[in-house]
């Protein structure tokens, strides 16, 4: 007997709706080590990371301050939440 091969997929939780998804379906951010938070479209990079859904409405809500800095336990500052949000947005625009 044959076993159908199941790829296992690794699954996370958007931080903005809290629905578990196919992680390549999520767009990671993350906190490096150096404590710098970044998009990270490969989802490699390494420090905390957290998972929002790629639609527009968790993106908002996901993406304000108050929120982020919880999910990451970092201070952020306008700039950074207004460059990750483009960030997010360029890393989108290419698919
Ligand atoms: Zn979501």
């Amino acid at each position: 007997m044959v076993m159908a091969k199941l790829k296992h997929l690794p699954q996370r939780t958007c931080i903005a709706c809290r629905t578990v998804k196919n992680k390549r379906d999520l767009i990671r951010i993350v906190r490096t080590p150096d404590q710098v938070v970044i998009v990270d479209p490969t989802g490699k990079a390494n420090g905390r990371g957290v998972y929002l859904c790629t639609e527009a409405e968790c993106l908002e809500k996901g993406l304000r301050k108050g929120r982020l800095a919880q999910a990451l336990k970092v201070t952020l500052s306008d700039e950074t939440v207004a460059q990750l949000f483009n960030s997010v947005q360029n890393e989108l625009s290419k698919t």
